[in-house]
């Protein structure tokens, strides 16, 4: 991580601000704490930090008020630490946006991970939409995002427009995994219960035209019960 990084941990646990603040230190990087959810949105918006690291259960109310209220004018990255447990409450936080949630107590050094993670893809993310190639070749597949057309060892490949939405997503993102609700809400903008298996009868006809066999994963690989990734 550079010099300059600046986070902001929302947290009225002190133990927990304490051993983050030293730990972000020996990483050189710039902390500041708020202890309410109201210093922390002050700070958000006037100190400018690169991420922020928030707890849910603030003394004046709830750090999903955070996540919605910061969503709404920045795309500043956010891990969420927090003592709820439930699975709803994870899949509430990364719909409301934020990047990452963790469940504490929690690992620091997998904390640390994560952070350079998130900060990896959204600057992968940054330099991708500041300039974004009309074609990409991933092996014997050439992809011309403008024509929208697709050649594997120089034959064209026909998609529908949804497969070549949701191929695009993919190959813009590669590398990275992609969790079905994302590609569902990219292609979509929609989830309902068959959301899952219209993803999957695409995403087979997508292999099956690009030449994979059942079991192979040449150009996207199956992260089961998470989502795809591009190679
Ligand atoms: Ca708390």
């Amino acid at each position: 991580m550079s010099d300059s990084r600046k986070i902001l941990i929302v947290e009225d646990e002190k133990h927990i601000i304490d051993f983050l603040s030293v730990r972000f230190e020996q990483e050189k990087i710039l902390t500041e704490h708020a202890g309410t959810l109201r210093a922390g949105l002050e700070k958000a918006l006037s100190w400018h930090p690169d991420l922020v690291v928030l707890d849910l259960g603030l003394p004046d109310g709830d750090g999903m008020d955070f996540i919605h209220t910061v969503r709404d004018q920045s795309d500043l990255p956010i891990i969420v630490l927090s003592a709820r447990l439930d699975e709803m409450d994870k899949v509430a936080a990364l719909d409301a946006g934020a990047d990452d949630y963790m469940t504490k107590p929690f690992g620091t050094e997998e904390l640390m991970a994560r952070i350079r993670n998130v900060m990896r893809s959204r600057q992968r993310i940054t330099a991708e939409t500041e300039k974004e190639p009309d074609e990409e070749r991933f092996g014997a597949m050439t992809i011309f995002y403008k024509n929208h057309q697709i050649f594997v060892d120089g034959k064209e490949i026909h998609l529908t427009r949804t497969e070549f939405s949701i191929l695009e997503y993919l190959a813009r993102n590669a590398g990275k995994i992609l969790r079905y609700e994302d590609i569902i809400n990219h292609t979509w903008e929609w989830i309902d219960s068959g959301s899952i298996k219209k993803l999957q009868v695409n995403m087979a006809n997508i292999r099956r035209k690009l030449g994979e066999k059942p079991g192979e994963s040449t150009y996207i690989v199956n992260e089961l019960g998470v989502g795809y990734r591009m190679r």
